[in-house]
């Protein structure tokens, strides 16, 4: 007998969305959480898709990332998007909702739907679960602080694939650089090879005043919770300025294997920039992994040449976090290369961010409604948010998790005409009507008819 019944491991954002989406298409579900056992040090209450720090789930502007996103959210039925809409608080463009009642309101459709039973456990092993409940695939949406016994388990069947720490670095947007002031060139290749690496020299004395900002500057308190051990070989930037006032310049930031500058004085350090997308459209700080409080992280970095109008398209953070390499485990539907039946969700696939754990909860749950139709996986376009969140996780060498932002989605060339105005704002215009019409296209095409 084939039974029509999926587990789903972890009540979040993407849990809540996977289960509702499942049983709201015919699908038996059984949902485990582990918080009505024992809370996380970062949860306050019992009940299900709890927002753990800010209120808000960004932007609903239509030409925002996360406005394009949750347009696609919407249309896939999110319960998360309409639960939030009902305990939505005043926020300006932002949807920012009291967070009590938006998880109570989740907890109370989640258990109330007939298709949905509810079980307070903490998982362990979850193929050895799905077996117990009798379901045909298993779906681990536990997030960025998956408890420990399950973190063991992901552990040995994933090995170095599998991290428990995220240190990640600042992403500036290309078109806000000062090119100026800066240039192409990897280390010790000669310079007409080109290069992929973006530079900006520094001199003896902007350094000393670099490195004394990033010393003193605003740091986010460390949490209870989170023993921050770092690599040594991945330090954050402003660890390294209070370890000493040359070890960056030892480190990320040594002026080896670089040029001249144009009055043919050799620098004194270097920042260097790396292309975050194939289109160069977005920079990350390499090692510039950070604990500084984004509002320093602005102030501070808008000190290094070339980047005094930087806009940021992410900024720098250093938390407990766990997630997989998502392209070397996993395949495109986000199931087990490993353990075919077994799928990932939610934040622990490398995505970053409520609403995009929640997209990602409904992506998986689409793909296993497919596979227990008899169809195969499909790829959602990478001009849409979701499909280029996706096509993030699965390309990226080395994973970093990533919220939604412009440089995920392929950027566009403007005409002679369209650079004319204000060009950040007409591409950002251009992507996010091409991402609307492309998501409307694949999702009467597509989505539909799996629906029906
Ligand atoms: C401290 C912290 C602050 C954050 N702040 C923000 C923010 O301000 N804005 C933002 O957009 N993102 C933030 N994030 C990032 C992240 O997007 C959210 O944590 C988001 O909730 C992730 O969604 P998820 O569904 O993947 O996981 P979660 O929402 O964390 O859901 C996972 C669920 O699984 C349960 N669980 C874990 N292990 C087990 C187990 N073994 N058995 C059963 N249940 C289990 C948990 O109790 C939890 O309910 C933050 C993350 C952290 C850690």
């Amino acid at each position: 007998m084939v039974l029509k019944r999926v587990l789903v491991i972890g009540a979040g954002l993407a849990g809540s969305e996977a289960a509702m989406f499942l049983a709201r298409n015919n699908i038996q579900v059984v949902l485990i959480e582990g918080k009505t056992i024992q809370l996380n040090p970062a949860q306050k209450i019992p009940t299900f898709a709890e927002l753990v720090c800010t209120n808000s789930l960004k932007s609903m502007e239509p030409t925002s990332g996360h406005g394009i996103l949750k347009n696609e959210m919407k249309a896939m039925g999110s319960l998360v998007l309409e639960c939030g809409a009902v305990h939505a608080v005043p926020a300006g463009d932002a949807l920012a909702v009291d967070r009590e009642k938006f998880s109570e309101e989740i907890t109370n459709r989640l258990s109330q739907h007939p298709n949905i039973r509810v079980v307070s456990l903490e998982a362990d092993d979850p193929l050895a679960l799905m077996k117990h409940f009798e379901c045909q695939y298993v779906i681990v949406a536990t997030g960025p602080l998956t408890t420990s016994k399950l973190e063991s388990w992901i552990k040995e069947m994933s090995g170095d694939d599998f991290y428990f720490y995220d240190a990640i670095a600042p992403v500036v947007d290309a078109d806000s650089l000062d090119l100026s002031k800066m240039y192409f060139k990897d280390r010790h290749k000669e310079m007409e090879e080109g290069g992929d690496y973006l530079n900006s020299q520094m001199n003896k004395e902007q350094y000393y005043e670099f490195v004394d900002a990033l010393a003193t500057a605003e740091k986010v308190p460390q949490k209870d919770f989170e023993d921050w051990k770092f690599f040594e070989s991945c330090l954050p930037i402003d660890l390294m300025a209070e370890r000493g006032k040359d070890t960056a310049r030892f480190s990320c930031m040594k002026p080896v294997g670089l040029e001249p500058d144009i009055k043919g004085k050799w620098p004194y350090a270097v920042v260097q920039l790396r292309k975050e997308n194939l289109l160069g459209s977005a920079y990350n700080l390499v090692g510039f992994q950070t604990r500084l409080t984004y509002k320093e992280q602005v102030r501070v970095f808008r000190m290094i040449p070339g980047l005094e109008n930087a806009s940021f398209i992410h900024l720098g953070s250093c938390h407990r976090n766990s997630f997989l390499n998502a392209r070397k485990l996993l395949r495109s539907d986000l199931s087990s290369k490993k353990h075919p039946e077994l799928y990932f969700a939610g934040q622990i696939t490398g995505v970053e961010g409520y609403t995009e754990s929640a997209s990602i909860g409904l992506y998986v749950a689409y793909q296993v409604l497919r596979r227990m139709k008899g169809l195969n996986p499909v790829s959602f376009p990478v001009e849409t948010a979701i499909g280029a969140l996706v096509n993030y996780i699965m390309t990226i060498e080395k994973p970093c998790p990533s919220n939604i932002n412009f440089g995920l989605l392929p950027s566009v060339e403007l005409t002679k005409e369209q650079r004319k105005g204000d060009r950040k704002r007409t591409k950002k215009e251009i992507v996010s009507k091409r991402a609307f019409d492309v998501f409307q296209n694949f999702y009467s095409e597509t989505i539909v008819s799996t629906l029906n």
